[in-house]
């Protein structure tokens, strides 16, 4: 496939975001387990590239317990803020796309996650997940000493294949500073 442009690749992570905020609601809204089943398996298929998949999931749950906890658990839930969109050049993967971006948690500010986004033949897909490593909070240090959780990288995997660098970096768009503590 033609490589992306990285206006193309934040159409797609901000629907990404969009469509993932949707479905982490009706984990509190549909009592259904099938049904909320296909919502997850539409938003893997639409955006994401087996071994990666979405992080939300939920089994069966009893429709009155979900009902007496719904309310609350939707008050804490936020799409992720996007941070930046970065353009790489990968030895392997080719022209590839990054999003750093906030949790779902209401609110939160800082910086969370990053996704890996590749040109495939549908279009693009999330191909890995990285959190910041809460060890050393992506600074690859502790006490002085290389984080033996990321080995120095400030990430760690939580999804998807290995990408240890992302390559030559080619361009960027920025939206917001994550806040810093
Ligand atoms: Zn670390």
């Amino acid at each position: 496939m033609q490589m992306a442009s990285i206006d193309e690749a934040v159409s797609f992570i901000r629907e990404f975001i969009s469509r993932e905020h949707q479905v982490e609601e009706a984990i509190w809204r549909e009592p259904d387990h099938v049904r909320l089943s296909q919502r997850i398996e539409e938003l893997n298929r639409d955006f994401h590239e087996p071994p990666m998949h979405s992080t939300l999931s939920r089994g069966p749950v009893d429709a009155a317990w979900l009902s007496a906890n719904a309310e609350a658990q939707l008050g804490q839930l936020q799409p992720r803020v996007l941070f930046r969109v970065d353009g790489w050049e990968h030895p392997q993967l080719g022209d590839i796309h990054t999003a750093d971006v906030s949790s779902t948690l209401k609110g939160d500010t800082f910086l969370f996650a990053r996704y890996f986004i590749a040109s495939r033949d549908p279009g693009l897909r999330l191909v890995a997940l990285y959190h910041v490593c809460s060890e050393c909070e992506g600074t690859g240090e502790l006490n002085g000493r290389v984080c033996p959780e990321c080995r120095g990288t400030g990430w760690n995997r939580r999804g998807g294949v290995e990408i240890s660098d992302p390559g030559t970096h080619r361009e960027e768009r920025l939206f917001q500073e994550p806040t810093v503590e």
